[in-house]
């Protein structure tokens, strides 16, 4: 007969041995969660939080937002970033002077971390690894821009921010002023090791921007290089060609910056306080690249350049607009062109020369609570060169 502590004991042993089961494949479960936690990261079906700082309005100032990103698809990476830089063209967008925008939106298209998950069908990245973000977060990869290594040139691209983007919670693409970013696959690159994380962030958008247009131009040592604006691409694209041997022009409009462009290796740095100080460099240039971001003379800025030589525009102006005076530039008679970002192998180029030939940009690292104020140094040209969040304050 069965006593009462037989029964106890009984069920006990079933308890014991139905947990051990249960057990069992908690543990496999575990198991089989720990190889995703090792090879998948963070990976998940569920929608990603994140935390950044926002425009809200036209006004231009950011305040903090917690949203979320789309899950991490099956081509997808979740990047957790460390640094996020400042653009110019942040603040154009942010402000509307390309047009409506849908609000809240966050910022930013350099950014760079540190991989935590990625999709099952990734084989670009594996977690842990150092990625980057620039302009671009999707493309149709399929059509001629796409198989050219032109992605930007696609016309189903999805810009880092404010694009319209099916995917995302919000229902646009939302930037890089964040604790993190869900990005398919191709449009990261890989940061090396031997650059920096925040030295790194300016080249996904200065650096590819100056970089792809100058590649281009086939630059020779003692090639006559003039770029004009001095700032987070100017410096870039003056560092890039003194690295490949150009003699380097630089036209600035800040008394301020002289010192600091003789010291990056420009031949020349001329302050056009006047428009005339143009003139005597006038057909002086075999290659000429502005980043000035606003209205400006553009003929007499082309006159500098020889004849037949080619003059690129990568500053984006206010309601994309720059005025051209016909016969200033037929007197020139110089190829005009404007050029947009570059491709997401020649994004990859860049960081790994940059890395490889200590191109490295100048820059200063701010909190997020100081990004308003570091808005206001942008457009009032005080930043020194590049501006860089610490994603750690978001
Ligand atoms: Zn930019
Ligand atoms: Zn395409």
């Amino acid at each position: 007969m069965k006593t009462n502590d037989q029964d106890k004991e009984l069920s006990r042993r079933e308890f014991i041995q139905q947990t051990a089961a249960i057990g069992a494949g908690i543990m496999f479960a575990s198991s089989s969660d720990l190889f995703a936690e090792t090879k998948q990261g963070r990976a998940t079906n569920m929608n990603i939080k994140s935390k950044g700082y926002a425009a809200r309005d036209t006004s231009g100032t950011l305040t903090p937002w917690e949203f979320e990103r789309r899950p991490v698809g099956d081509n997808d990476i979740l990047i957790d970033v460390k640094y996020a830089s400042i653009c110019h063209s942040d603040i154009h967008q942010m402000k509307g002077h390309w047009g409506p925008q849908q609000y809240p939106q966050v910022p930013g298209h350099e950014m760079v971390g540190v991989v935590a998950a990625i999709g099952k069908k990734v084989t670009k990245f594996k977690v842990g690894d150092r990625a980057g973000v620039g302009c671009m977060v999707d493309s149709c990869l399929g059509c001629e821009s796409c198989k050219d290594e032109e992605e930007q040139y696609c016309p189903k691209t999805v810009f880092t921010y404010g694009y319209p983007e099916k995917s995302s919670p919000t229902g646009i693409s939302q930037g890089g002023y964040s604790t993190n970013i869900v990005v398919r696959d191709h449009f990261a690159v890989h940061i090396p090791d031997k650059i920096s994380f925040p030295e790194a962030a300016p080249l996904l958008c200065a650096g590819i921007t100056t970089y792809s247009p100058l590649m281009k131009a086939d630059l020779k040592k003692g090639i006559k290089v003039g770029v004009a604006g001095i700032g987070g691409l100017g410096h870039m694209a003056l560092k890039l060609a003194v690295s490949k041997g150009a003699e380097v022009y630089a036209f600035t409009t800040s008394p301020g910056k002289v010192k600091d462009i003789l010291a990056f290796g420009a031949k020349e740095a001329i302050v056009v306080d006047n428009i005339s100080k143009l003139a005597p460099y006038k057909g002086k240039l075999d290659y000429m690249i502005c980043t000035i971001p606003y209205q400006y003379d553009v003929a007499v800025y082309t006159s500098v350049v020889k004849h037949y030589g080619t003059y690129t525009q990568v500053g984006m102006p206010e309601k994309f607009e720059l005025t051209l005076n016909n016969l200033g530039l037929s007197i020139s008679r110089v190829n005009f062109n404007a050029s947009l970002i570059g491709g997401m192998k020649e994004t990859q180029d860049v960081v790994n020369y940059c890395a490889d030939h200590n191109v490295h940009p100048q820059i200063q690292i701010i909190k997020a609570e100081q990004v308003n104020e570091a808005w206001e140094n942008v457009v009032n040209k005080k930043a020194r060169y590049r501006y860089v969040i610490d994603a750690a304050t978001f």
